[in-house]
């Protein structure tokens, strides 16, 4: 019997905010959360099942739904269709998928599933695709699926990554390399419980906003311009208020990507405080100019700076979800517990922190790892 175990982490986005879909830069890591999926060779169809919901999927080899998808089914038939379309022999997979990634909480549950469900529909049909490739597939799937226009960073990260890095990806000329990441450094995730499902929320609100501005302005690369070349094309271009912040936090977040790789790759050593003022920056940007930040967010990133991180934003789409904070390794457990109990004091809901370390992208793992 043909079987196969793959294992897809989710990201935590360091810095990069809503720059992908603009040809922009970002800065993720793949962290020890994920999803995996065993499962075997099926002569007949697909059939995956989710620990995490009732309904089972059942798809022809080609990906043709056998019947009315709802919620999660409709993300793995994307990946099936669209692999199909690219070549993928019409192989069947009968599965199981185990996740530890919290749903809706900014760590990119969605790529986690159409990475590991593409990777594994590969890996048992003995069809290869480069990781792009797939990260290109699992990006489209999710449009196709649910009318999200996400970026690129979310499954390339989760196919890409490097343990002790993280990934600059430039999101345009799709050209990647690895920074590290100071040794000793705890990625701490403060999830603020407040939901968001992309489908429903503000993001394609953003994308047009944004893609409106751009388009006023020719068609400019956000990442080529300047904070100030960028306010004055908006301004000569007549372009609206709303629409010229978008821009702007656009503009000024890639040039924070870059300043957070100069801090982490100063020859002298990583220079902590520089990322402190620049995830600070970020996260008031994301807030005032892109609204994309809410209440809790803000106090999550307030209280983490006072409980001693070195540096805090809020991290991934927005509308809810998470914050990500950086401190020593040491420190992470009593920034958690103060974090979390001060939000409970103030916004009367329950943050859960997670500390995280960074992994390798997408790939096999022992069958017998997984839990069924
Ligand atoms: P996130 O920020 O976590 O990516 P999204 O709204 O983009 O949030 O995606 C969440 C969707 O991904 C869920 O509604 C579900 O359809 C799918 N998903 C997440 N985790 C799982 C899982 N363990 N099993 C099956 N589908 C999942
Ligand atoms: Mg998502």
């Amino acid at each position: 019997m043909t079987t196969c175990a793959v294992f897809a982490p989710a990201r935590v986005n360091l810095i990069g905010e809503h720059t992908d879909y603009s040809g922009g830069l970002v800065l993720p890591v793949a962290v020890d959360l994920g999803m995996t999926v065993a499962g075997w060779l099926d002569e007949g169809a697909i059939r995956l099942r989710s620990l995490a919901f009732s309904e089972p999927v059942e798809l022809d080899c080609n990906g043709a739904p056998r019947g009315p998808l709802a919620g999660w089914g409709r993300y793995v038939a994307a990946v099936a269709q669209l692999l199909d379309e690219h070549g993928r022999p019409p192989v069947g997979f009968d599965g199981t998928i185990s996740s530890t990634v919290p749903i809706g909480a900014g760590l990119s549950s969605s790529a986690a599933l159409t990475v590991s469900v593409g990777l594994a529909l590969c890996r048992v049909a003995d069809f290869e695709l480069p990781p792009l490739g797939l990260a290109r597939i699992a990006q489209a799937a999710e449009h196709l699926a649910v009318g999200v226009p996400c970026g690129l960073m979310d499954p390339a990260t989760s196919l890409l990554s490097r343990r002790g890095h993280a990934l600059l990806l430039d999101c345009g000329s799709e050209e990647h390399r690895f920074v590290p990441l100071p040794p000793g450094l705890a990625i701490v995730v403060l999830d603020s419980g407040v939901r968001h499902e992309l489908e429903h929320s503000g993001y394609a609100d953003r994308r047009a906003e944004l893609e409106r501005c751009i388009a006023a302005i020719g068609g400019r690369n956000p990442a080529s311009l300047t904070v100030a070349q960028a306010e004055a094309e908006a301004e000569a271009a007549g372009v609206d208020d709303v629409a010229a912040r978008r821009l702007r936090h656009v503009v000024s977040e890639n040039e924070r990507v870059r300043k957070c790789v100069a801090a982490l790759e100063q020859p002298g050593g990583p220079d902590l405080k520089a990322l402190g003022a620049l995830f600070r920056e970020s996260h008031e940007s994301l807030r005032s100019d892109f609204e994309v930040s809410t209440p809790e967010l803000d106090r999550l990133v307030d209280l983490a700076y006072e409980s001693g991180a070195i540096a805090a934003r809020m991290t991934g789409g927005g509308f809810g979800g998470s914050i990500v904070a950086l401190a020593e390794a040491g420190r992470a457990p009593s920034l958690v517990a103060a974090v979390t109990t001060g939000y409970a004091a103030s916004v009367d809901r329950e943050a859960t922190g997670y500390i995280c370390a960074s992994v390798d992208g997408a790939g096999d793992v022992e069958p017998g790892s997984v839990e069924d």
